[in-house]
């Protein structure tokens, strides 16, 4: 890669993940939504893994489009529930429940169970110069028997990441963005994209 910041699309609409992903990108790339280039449907994911789910996601877009573009997916895996929701996080009380929802039947699951050891996994997918790459990131923690927090989105609250007292709907957005799996996995990303 060369002076100037380079334009990549991001093949999501959700923009918690959008802002958090740019946080950590700084200025070497400009991060283009699916709203950016005029793409508003839903892209289908419909594997078992979030390995396939990523890859699907960034073949379909870059089919389309033809750009440089990376997709991610990420589940919760909870030790105790053999990694469920894991693939189906986002849907996980069924599928026109809300967040709260998903994250009051992951707490019912739970119920009685004491071992309450949990990761959070993303996979990205990347296609740039028509070479496909994937890259992980896990942050290993504990699912609180409650909620806590505001900051962050869908499982934050209950999710208390390993070496820290706070949820990561309590600690700061700057944070989590430090130290998520989609830090991890975006700082990997960035790695390699600085060495093409
Ligand atoms: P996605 O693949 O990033 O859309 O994530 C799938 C689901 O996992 C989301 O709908 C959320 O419920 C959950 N999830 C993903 N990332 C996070 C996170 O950083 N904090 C809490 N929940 C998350």
């Amino acid at each position: 890669m060369q002076g100037n910041q380079q334009r990549i699309v991001f093949a999501t609409n959700n923009l918690h993940k959008l802002r958090e992903v740019q946080h950590i990108l700084g200025n070497h790339f400009l991060l283009l939504s699916l709203n950016d280039i005029g793409f508003n449907h839903d892209i289908p994911e419909d594997h078992e893994t979030l390995e396939e789910n990523a890859s699907q996601k960034v073949r379909f877009i870059h089919s389309l489009f033809n750009v440089n573009c990376f997709a991610d997916d990420t589940g919760l895996e909870v030790d105790a529930l053999g990694g469920k929701p894991g693939v189906h996080s986002a849907r996980y009380a069924g599928e026109h429940k809300s967040t709260k929802d998903n994250v009051i039947k992951l707490l019912d699951d739970l119920k009685g169970e004491s071992n309450r050891k949990a990761q959070f996994r993303t996979v990205i997918s990347l296609i740039i110069n028509d070479t496909q790459k994937q890259f992980d990131g896990i942050i290993r923690g504990q699912i609180i028997d409650d909620l806590r927090g505001e900051n962050g989105f869908g499982y934050d609250p209950i999710f208390v990441p390993e070496g820290y007292s706070q949820t990561f709907a309590e600690l700061d957005l700057s944070i989590k963005n430090k130290i998520s799996h989609r830090a991890i996995a975006i700082q990997k990303l960035v790695s390699y994209l600085k060495t093409i």
